[in-house]
């Protein structure tokens, strides 16, 4: 399959196609598992053993738990045609690129570092492809960073099986970072939190043996850091090429509703940073998510999430409703010692 792809690069636009047997590889592989294939059989694209891809493919397929997914079987026929690349930016980094705070710090720290970065956008027929791609042109342009956008039509695959999916696409990063191989990149950076490595495409595995099978490595920047350190750090370091409040998470229409889980997320970040000093609406917007999703399972949260959250909270606990004051109150007292390391944590990174 051909892949189409716009290069935008100091205000110029360019029509181009890449294509690979990678590529049509993961989509058969893709597809096949939208089709309830119990085992797939494809000839090898790589120069990898075959043995070794087909467990590491079986396991970017195996999410989520609960739906049954297939087996991968690589043969030992290897498959090396289709191949059309671009040239333009050999040997750069590539950041896989969608606007939200983790992959824009990830274009940031590499600016920072002069190294030079390529953003990498990818529409794929996501549900907020569209808001989403004004925000990555948005900040590509405001950083003079070239931006590939990358279109990629699997909307009927999407409807045959998004049902048993859900939100899930499977494998999604993995085809994200088998088109940015056409680009023949030095490095591919996937930007994954360390609270957040959930889905087998962006999890240290993946970060691991990606280089092994596909050349190139792959991996995050903040592969120790939450969003809460990232925003530290940015404000030291990065605020003067970008304020993080023009990245975007949440895809209403104006891309900050203050009433839905991710704005509560993030929002807890920038408050538990100090990157603002404002009280957040979603903080009341959702109170009973936070009263209800979130302290039933502050026990069980990562350390970092926890703290974080209890920080964010209590800076400004005469706002929260009275049953979220009792909330972060009594845990704030159970978790005070916690919270104290961690706010130490946090100071240190602001000094960098
Ligand atoms: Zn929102």
């Amino acid at each position: 399959m051909e892949v189409k792809a716009k290069i935008i690069n100091n205000n110029i636009e360019k029509e181009i196609k890449v294509s690979s047997a990678l590529i049509d590889t993961i989509y058969e592989i893709i597809k096949k598992t939208y089709l309830e294939a119990k085992e797939i059989y494809v000839k090898n694209p790589t120069n990898a053993d075959n043995e070794q891809l087909s467990d590491f493919l079986t396991y970017i397929l195996a999410y989520p738990k609960g739906v049954e997914t297939p087996k991968v079987i690589v043969s030992n026929e290897r498959v090396n045609f289709n191949n059309n690349y671009y040239d333009e930016f050999l040997d750069r980094v590539l950041v896989c690129f969608s606007g939200g705070v983790d992959s824009t710090g990830a274009l940031l720290k590499l600016i920072d570092e002069r190294k030079n970065p390529v953003a990498f956008w990818c529409d794929y027929g996501q549900p907020y492809r569209n808001p989403e791609r004004k925000a990555v042109e948005r900040i590509c342009k405001k950083l003079n960073v070239p931006l590939i956008e990358a279109v990629l039509d699997l909307s009927d695959l999407i409807s045959i099986g998004g049902e048993r999916f859900g939100h899930v696409f499977p494998a999604r990063n993995l085809m994200i970072a088998s088109i940015g191989l056409c680009f023949r990149p030095k490095e591919i950076v996937l930007a994954g939190l360390c609270d957040e490595l959930v889905v087998p495409d962006k999890s240290l595995r993946m970060y691991d043996e990606f280089g092994k099978y596909f050349e190139v490595p792959l991996y995050s920047p903040f592969v120790d850091m939450t969003k809460t350190e990232v925003l530290c750090v940015w404000k030291a370091k990065w605020d003067k090429y970008l304020d993080a409040r023009e990245t975007v998470s949440c895809y209403s229409d104006n891309g900050d509703c203050q009433n839905c889980s991710s704005c509560a997320k993030r929002e807890v970040a920038f408050v538990a940073s100090d990157y603002t000093d404002y009280y957040p609406e979603v903080f009341t917007n959702q109170h009973e998510l936070i009263e209800g999703h979130w302290f039933s399972r502050v026990d069980i949260f990562q350390y970092e999430r926890r703290t974080d959250m209890l920080i964010a909270l209590s800076k400004y606990k005469d706002k929260l409703t009275l049953k979220l004051q009792e909330l972060v109150e009594y845990n704030c007292e159970k978790y005070k010692d916690e919270i104290a390391k961690r706010r130490k944590q946090l100071e240190k990174l602001k000094k960098v």
